[in-house]
Order: C-alpha cells, then sequence, then structure tokens
C-alpha cells in the first residue's frame, strides 16, 4: 500500500458507526437507478457487488418499490412486494458483504407519480393528481389508505431485513408519496395529516417510527431529503430546515439532496460543477448530530477529504463517480489517484435507465456487463500475443489500445491528427464540454504504464502503408465526418441547391471556423451537439436562429435530464428557436424553412447554414483493405467505433474495449441472458 494515498486521504478511510451498524469507510454509494432493478436481478447483483468489491464501503439500491400500487413499468426498478423480490435482492446484498460493505435499500411509494401500467392499480396521492407522464390521476388517500400504506411500508422494511439488507431508507423526497404530504400546496387535507408542517411530516415521523421499531435493531435508518427544500410552493428552505430539526436525531443517517433534481442534482457538467451541493447542505448541518452523506459528483480526493475534515459531510456520496469507476477508493487508498475513470458528467447513465435499459457508460464500458458477459472494469485476461495496428486514437482507439495493451499485445497506434482522443478532444472545447477530454486523458494515462503500447501521431496511413506495416491484425478507427448536404432522418436525400460555400459542419466550427452575422442552425440530430454550437455562436457574438424538427430543443437530451436547462441557457442567451420545422434550402442570403406538419414554407435571411443532421462513417481505408467483403482474408482486419457505427462516445468506448476484449476469440464474452426460469406445473 501506498504511504502517501493512506496518510493524506486516511480520513476517507475511518470506519462510522451508522445506529447498529458500522460503515468501513466514508465512500457511499447513495441509491441510483439502474435500468436492472426487478428485472435483472444477478445483473443488478454483480454490478452492485463490483462496486463493494473497488473498497466502496456502503453500497445501495435503486428506488425500490413496496408494494404494487407503486410500479413504475416501463421502468426497472427494483421491488420488494414478496418472496421472490426477498431471493434477488438478497443475491445483491451477499455480493456487497462478500467485500465487506454494507448493504442498503431504498424503500419508495411513488404515489401519484408513478401510472401503474403493469399492476393496473391505481395509484394512490395525497390528493388526486396526474401522474408524471401518463394521462392517469391518482385516488385521493382516505385514512384506511395511509393506515395500508404503513403496513406495505413496514412489511417491506421486514422483508428487506430478511434480504440482508444492513440500511433501510424512508424516502420523503423527490416528489414520491411521503413528499407529497410534505406539500403545501398538493396536500390539501384538513385532518392531523395536512396544515402545518407538524401535520403534513406525521406521515413520516410515524413510517420512521415503525421502520425503526420493526427493523432498527439490526439496520440503520437513512432518510433522503431534500436539504433546500422543493421551492415555497411545496416546501420552503425554512420548512426543510424546521423538519431536519424536528426529525433531526430519529434516523441513523440523513442522506440530503437538494430540491432540483434535473437541474441541479443530478445536472451534467455542462451545467454544474462537482461539489456543487457544499454550501446548502453545510446550513443543515448543525440541525442534526446524526451522521449526512450527499453528492457532487466528487472524483477528486482532495475534494472529498476536505468536505469530510470541515465536516459539511461525514460520508461520500456518490452515485455516477462510482459507476465510471467502482474501484475509485480502492485507487485512493493505493495512492493510484492517476488511474482514476472520472466521470465527465455526460448522464449516458441516467439515459439507460429512462430508457429501461441496463446502465451504460460513457467511461465505463463494463458498466452493465459485470454479470453477462463477465467483465471485471480493472480485470483483463491476458492474449495470445502478437502485433496490432490501431488507426484512429479516437475514444475507440485509446479504448482498444490500452486493453489490448493490458492484455500484452504490441500496439501501434497511429492518428493522421496532431493530438490525440479524436472527437473527444474537439468536442471537448466547445462550451460546457471540457470534462469529456478525460475520457481521453484517462486512456493516454493508462499507456504511459504501457510500454509496449507506441502512439504515432500525424501519422496519415494509406492501405499500402497499412498492408506493409504487416501486423497480425487492424483495427480501423477512423471516426466519422459530420455530412455537409442535409441528409438525415428529416431527408432521406441530400437537400437540392444548397449554397455550399456558406455551409457549415459541426467539424468545421471544432476546427475553428467562427460565422459571424445571420447564422441558422439545423438540427436534425437531436442531442447536444446543435444547442452547444449555438452556445458558442451566440456568445462569439453571431445571430443564431435554431431550427428543429422536434417539438423542443435537444429532444432527445430529456433522457440525460438535460433538455430543460439547454433551452432555457439558448432562450437566455437571446437565440431564436423555431420548433417543428426544418431546413428546405438556402441559397447564400436566406434559407427556405417548412413546418414539418403543414408543409408550408417561406423564406428567412441567414448569411451562414450549420447543419447538424448526421454523419457519414470515415471508412475508406477500410473498405480500401477488405473491399466490398466483410474481412481481408490475407489481413485480420475490423473496423470499430464512430467509422462502423457513427453514435455516442460511450458506444465507441464499448466497441473499442470490446475489440480488445475479443481480438482472438470473438465468442469469449457472448453475453448471458438474465432471467428467471419458470417451474413447469
Ligand atoms: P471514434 O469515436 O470511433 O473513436 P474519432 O472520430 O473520435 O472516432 O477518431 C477517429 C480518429 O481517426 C481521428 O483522430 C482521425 O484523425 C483519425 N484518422 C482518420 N483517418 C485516419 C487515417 N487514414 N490514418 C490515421 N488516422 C486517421
Ligand atoms: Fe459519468 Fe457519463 Fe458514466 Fe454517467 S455515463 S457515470 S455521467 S461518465
Amino acid at each position: 500500500m501506498n504511504m502517501t494515498g493512506e496518510s493524506r486521504y486516511q480520513a476517507l478511510f475511518e470506519p462510522l458507526p451508522l445506529g447498529p451498524v458500522t460503515a468501513p469507510n466514508r465512500f457511499y454509494q447513495v441509491p441510483h437507478c439502474s435500468g436492472m432493478g426487478h428485472a435483472l436481478p444477478r445483473t443488478l447483483a454483480a454490478m452492485r457487488g463490483m462496486k463493494a468489491e473497488g473498497g466502496w464501503g456502503v453500497v445501495c439500491t435503486e428506488y425500490c418499490s413496496i408494494h404494487p400500487t407503486s410500479d413504475d413499468q416501463p421502468y426497472p426498478f427494483a421491488a420488494l412486494w414478496d418472496d421472490g423480490d426477498i431471493v434477488n435482492l438478497a443475491a445483491m446484498a451477499q455480493q456487497v458483504h462478500a467485500h465487506g460493505a454494507l448493504a442498503g435499500v431504498e424503500l419508495w411509494h411513488g404515489g401519484s407519480y408513478v401510472p401503474n401500467l403493469a399492476s393496473r392499480l391505481p395509484s394512490i396521492g395525497v390528493s388526486s393528481m396526474p401522474s408524471r407522464e401518463e394521462p392517469v390521476q391518482s385516488q385521493r388517500m382516505d385514512r384506511s389508505d395511509i393506515r395500508a400504506f404503513r403496513r406495505w411500508h413496514l412489511a417491506a422494511a421486514r422483508r428487506a431485513r430478511q434480504a440482508g439488507f444492513d440500511i433501510v431508507y424512508v424516502y420523503p423526497t423527490h416528489g414520491y408519496l411521503m413528499w407529497e404530504f410534505l406539500s403545501r400546496s398538493l396536500n390539501d387535507r384538513s385532518d392531523e395529516y395536512g396544515g402545518s408542517l407538524e401535520n403534513r411530516a406525521r406521515l413520516l415521523r410515524e413510517v420512521l417510527e415503525e421502520t425503526r421499531a420493526a427493523v432498527g435493531d439490526r439496520c440503520a435508518i437513512a432518510v433522503r431529503f431534500s436539504a433546500d427544500g422543493h421551492g415555497d410552493e411545496h416546501l420552503s428552505a425554512t420548512e426543510a430546515h424546521d423538519l431536519i430539526g424536528m426529525l433531526g436525531d430519529l434516523p441513523d443517517l440523513w442522506d440530503l439532496v437538494v430540491g432540483d433534481y434535473y437541474g441541479e442534482e443530478m445536472a451534467t457538467s455542462r451545467f454544474v460543477r462537482e461539489g456543487a451541493l457544499e454550501e446548502r447542505v453545510a446550513r443543515v448541518r448543525g440541525l442534526t448530530r446524526k451522521p449526512i452523506v450527499s453528492v457532487g459528483r466528487f472524483t477528486s480526493p482532495d475534494t472529498m477529504v476536505r468536505q469530510i475534515r470541515s465536516g459539511v459531510l461525514d460520508l461520500i456520496g456518490a452515485a455516477r463517480p462510482s459507476i465510471a469507476d467502482p474501484f475509485l477508493p480502492m485507487k485512493i487508498r493505493e495512492g493510484r489517484l492517476d488511474e482514476i475513470r472520472e466521470c465527465i458528467g455526460c448522464n449516458v447513465c441516467y439515459a439507460s435507465n429512462y430508457r429501461g435499459t441496463a446502465l451504460r457508460c460513457t467511461q465505463n464500458p463494463t458498466m452493465g456487463e459485470e454479470w453477462r458477459r463477465g467483465w471485471h472494469p480493472e480485470r483483463v485476461p491476458p492474449g495470445k500475443g502478437g502485433s496490432v495496428l490501431i488507426v484512429g486514437a479516437g475514444p475507440a482507439g485509446l479504448e482498444a489500445a490500452h486493453i489490448l495493451g493490458k492484455r500484452g499485445y504490441i500496439v501501434t497506434l497511429a492518428d493522421a491528427a496532431g493530438e490525440p482522443g479524436g472527437r473527444v478532444t474537439l468536442e471537448s472545447r466547445l462550451p460546457g464540454l471540457a470534462e469529456w477530454a478525460r475520457v481521453r486523458d484517462y486512456r493516454i494515462t493508462q499507456l504511459r504504464s504501457l510500454p509496449q503500447v507506441s502512439m504515432y501521431l500525424g501519422s496519415q496511413l494509406s492501405a499500402a502503408e497499412v498492408r506493409e506495416f504487416g501486423a497480425d491484425h487492424v483495427l480501423i478507427a477512423t471516426g466519422a465526418c459530420w455530412r455537409r448536404d442535409g441528409r438525415g432522418r428529416w431527408h432521406s436525400r441530400p437537400i437540392a441547391g444548397l449554397y455550399a460555400a456558406a455551409v457549415l459542419t459541426p467539424d468545421d466550427l471544432m476546427h475553428g471556423a467562427r460565422p459571424e452575422g445571420e447564422v441558422t442552425i439545423f438540427d436534425d440530430d437531436h442531442y447536444y451537439m446543435a444547442p452547444v454550437i449555438a452556445v458558442l455562436l451566440a456568445r462569439a457574438g453571431a445571430r443564431v436562429t435554431y431550427v428543429t424538427t422536434n417539438g423542443s430543443v435537444s429532444e432527445w437530451s430529456h433522457y440525460t435530464g438535460e433538455q430543460e436547462r439547454t433551452q432555457q441557457q439558448l432562450l437566455e442567451l437571446g437565440v431564436r428557436i423555431q420548433v417543428s420545422t426544418a431546413v428546405e434550402g438556402f441559397d447564400g442570403s436566406a434559407v427556405t424553412l417548412g413546418c414539418v406538419y403543414s408543409g408550408r414554407t417561406w423564406q428567412q435571411s441567414a448569411a451562414t447554414l450549420v447543419m447538424v443532421t448526421s454523419r457519414e462513417p470515415r471508412e475508406e481505408l477500410y473498405r480500401e483493405l477488405v473491399g466490398e467483403e466483410s474481412s481481408a482474408p490475407a489481413l485480420k482486419v475490423q473496423r470499430i467505433g464512430d467509422c462502423r457505427q457513427p453514435a455516442l462516445i460511450a458506444h465507441a468506448v464499448f466497441a473499442g474495449h470490446q475489440a480488445a476484449r475479443e481480438l482472438d476469440d470473438p465468442e469469449s464474452s457472448a453475453p448471458g441472458r438474465d432471467r428467471s426460469v419458470v417451474e413447469s406445473h
């Protein structure tokens, strides 16, 4: 063990009693969605177990439904409805315990928020309110419903204990049932559960006391709560402070968040920096003697240790940093700080859950593949030996080079550009995307300790040079370029008659083009690129019009939780926004725009048109090597990343990782299927 790491960061490795249990250190994986939940129990258990193996002292579930009236399908929540759920979650608790960590469960009832699509039960709420996304409303709870809810919560707490959990949550936050009771707007009851703060908090207090009585001798009780309330119309910051004061020492642990979930707590690095919750959490520190955990996308051990030493936090909470690097605590402990795979704050992880698939992470390609493919985030099996030439040092090429180097291959990595990183290097210079450079930096640091990998920059390779090089394997990772002709989702063919001299692509802008005057940006891509360019050009003084075929700015970024802030940002910068509109033509002085519904067209002045539509794989080199066949008999060559399939950076990193793992054995990591077996009767 490296003494520097141990002594400087010792405070992070002190055990901490939490009621009847003791956290072995200060690294706490707070509850986070996984897209696995009740649907993929083995996948879930292995993923959570991996965090414990990597040194997280506490590892929690995602939101865990206590009863079928809280059914969030199609999102794969966890559940403790019955004995089958106990078995599944016990598997997770066991894998967490196997590494000496504590397992926590976030008991949850969604209230009016959930539509109960699968269970077909009416949802319940403090009043009858619309669900978050579906056109259904909840049933207003009467006293018998309140009693039933308390019984369900109690039963779930007992099942949690039976499953082996050490920490049981009570969860009056994030818009769910017990939060509804706290809300001065939603709670219009005139009985002892409505009115004063004390009354509105009655249900929370009862559930806390009942949970403690049922499982408190063996499990710590945690409350996840917002340190600054939920907006004045629901629960002001003062009321939130009063409530923490009122209940202060009832739980064994406060897991503190802030009221603005998408805007701040879960915000991406485009909008919020590391440790942004500190001040608001510090303000409530004096209101309880119990330990506090909170998040802040912490990846810097210095920030972590400062928060512990200053007394703001007792435990360093993390969701995303633990996804990007399940071994973050161990690396700090062993003084291997430059090996930390830092989260870039892109929320691709969140987007996976939001679409009902198991977690994926831009930085950590093994995330979600621990059980399915048997991938370990830190260990790769040795290869069969030989040499590999990789053309292209973008995320796909860099990831492949570093994994192949670790597997013992002799790797040559060549890139035409003067610096490594490909699209990541270029995109990280756009507004708000600086942290994305971590995708490159982590891998470059890894390569430094791998003498069998050599990198040649400024080396544009032709097919003849690749053949001459004579490597045993060739990976083509030459990326993709943005199309200039408008072809994409809306236009299946190039737009006719474009005045090409004044059409720019994101590639032109990333290489320094800065148009002035009136600029129209056509977003048929629907993610971050077009709005980020709008910010770049608006800040540089251009008069920007953002045009999209969708109904809102950057519509796909709804999944990463960025949509609202993105649209807000463009409005604040004075960008003119035209939704449900397509660019149909451009003559150098005006764009022809069309309504996507009516087909009505009109002209609008524009000196420059920026096309953000689709990308063309840069596959010429691959084609020259293999012809029209999918493989060249004389040469073992394959293409990976954007030159095969233009997609997210996460896809490119995954493709590089997979190719490197499977180089000599394509079947080696065929995915297993996580499913429970139905017994015949
Ligand atoms: P990916 O996301 O798939 O990793 P990128 O677009 O980020 O792809 O990176 C592709 C890299 O490949 C770029 O840095 C580019 O300079 C490099 N490249 C493209 N063609 C060649 C070539 N013929 N020789 C060497 N490097 C190339
Ligand atoms: Fe961080 Fe992005 Fe990975 Fe999520 S997907 S953990 S935000 S790097």
